[in-house]
């Protein structure tokens, strides 16, 4: 290598430091490090009665007398907008009364809706992603009560951005940071099957093969699973970005115990197996849009487990591990064969899934 190509080289991995990448919007270690680095910085420190922004969870919950504000709020650039089993209409509403969930809070009072259009953009798709919003919306009990349209210039935006913020209240909020030694890991279905389906369907196959996302709010299973544990519940997340391995890691790190998952008992499509194995993507890494990961205490493990399988949405809810004093912070996988680590995801493997 001569001094100049050295050179560029330094100048090019410069220049790369200097911008945001796609990585940087994957949900995983880059994305948390660029936003400890610039955007959280000092709003991190600042005293909230609650859970805030520092706390890196599903949303923030802030105390109003005895009980809890829950807010949250998510942007969706999802591609293609239109996908097997939704589109962008029904994830931003699923998305945020997901996130509210994941606090406990699964009466959402109402959601406010950002819309940002490309010059261009067909009124007929718009009326479609309309309708989309406003079943789901229906679906969760969740009104849309105030929103804002902009419109940019053609190839200034691709097509349509949706913003959706969520606000409900909520007597006993659960963080995404209270797992314990002893506690059962519930996931409410099966793994991979958004991210998966619209790969397929980015790729142009596996249209005919059944292949659907999941995207559903959850917010009545939820309350299902709360009803029934008694308030053994002690951790939730849902497995978007990054997928299962990153939601195990984020609550095992945050909780400073081990998680042990025998992967025999992971409900996965055969449909999704074949696909992502095809693709060389692990299933245990793809986002999904309508599943839960469930931290109970193991005296409610089963009146959990029950109440969720009795829903429509829980049908294939499955204890799939426990947490451990061992390897803190660490998430092993027990194949049937050996143990082994289960690798911490750098973020989502698919650019813009949600
Ligand atoms: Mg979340």
């Amino acid at each position: 290598m001569s001094v100049s190509d050295g050179d560029a080289r330094r100048t090019a991995l410069q220049a790369h430091e200097d911008r945001v990448l796609m990585k940087h919007g994957a949900g995983g270690r880059a994305m948390r490090r660029l936003i400890e680095e610039t955007l959280a910085a000092g709003f991190a420190d600042m005293a909230v009665d609650g859970i805030g922004l520092s706390a890196f969870d599903d949303g923030a919950a802030i105390r109003v007398g005895d009980q809890w504000l829950v807010v949250t709020t998510d942007s969706h650039v999802v591609k293609p907008v239109f996908f097997p089993g939704g589109d962008i209409g029904r994830l931003s509403v699923a998305g945020t009364v997901n996130d509210l969930a994941m606090m406990g809070a699964t009466e959402p009072l109402g959601l406010t809706c950002a819309v940002i259009l490309e010059e261009g953009y067909l009124r007929s798709d718009l009326e479609k992603v309309h309708r989309s919003m406003l079943e789901a919306a229906l679906e969760a009990g969740a009104p849309i009560v105030t929103g804002d349209t902009k419109v940019m210039g053609r190839g200034e935006i691709d097509g349509i951005v949706l913003n959706t913020t969520g606000v409900a209240m909520t007597r006993h909020v659960v963080s995404d940071a209270g797992l314990r030694p002893g506690d059962r890991i519930i996931l409410t279905g099966t793994v991979g099957d958004h991210g998966i389906a619209l790969m397929a369907a980015r790729r142009g196959f596996g249209l005919d093969a059944d292949l659907r996302s999941d995207v559903a709010p959850l917010n009545s299973l939820i309350r299902a699973a709360m009803a029934a544990a008694a308030g053994g519940i002690t951790a939730m997340k849902d497995p978007t970005r990054g997928g299962v391995a990153s939601a195990l890691h984020e609550m095992a790190q945050k909780a400073g115990v081990g998680i042990l998952v025998r992967e025999e008992l992971v409900p996965i499509r055969d449909v999704v197996r074949a696909t992502a194995e095809i693709l060389g993507l692990d299933p245990l890494h793809i986002a999904n849009e309508g599943k839960a990961v469930i931290g109970v205490a193991a005296e409610s493990a089963d009146a959990v487990l029950a109440a969720l399988r009795a829903h429509p949405l829980g049908a294939d809810a499955a204890i799939v591990g426990e947490c451990v004093t061992e390897h803190p912070r660490k998430v092993v996988l027990d194949t049937g064969f050996g143990r082994r680590l289960l690798a911490e995801p750098e973020g989502e493997p698919l650019p813009r899934i949600c």
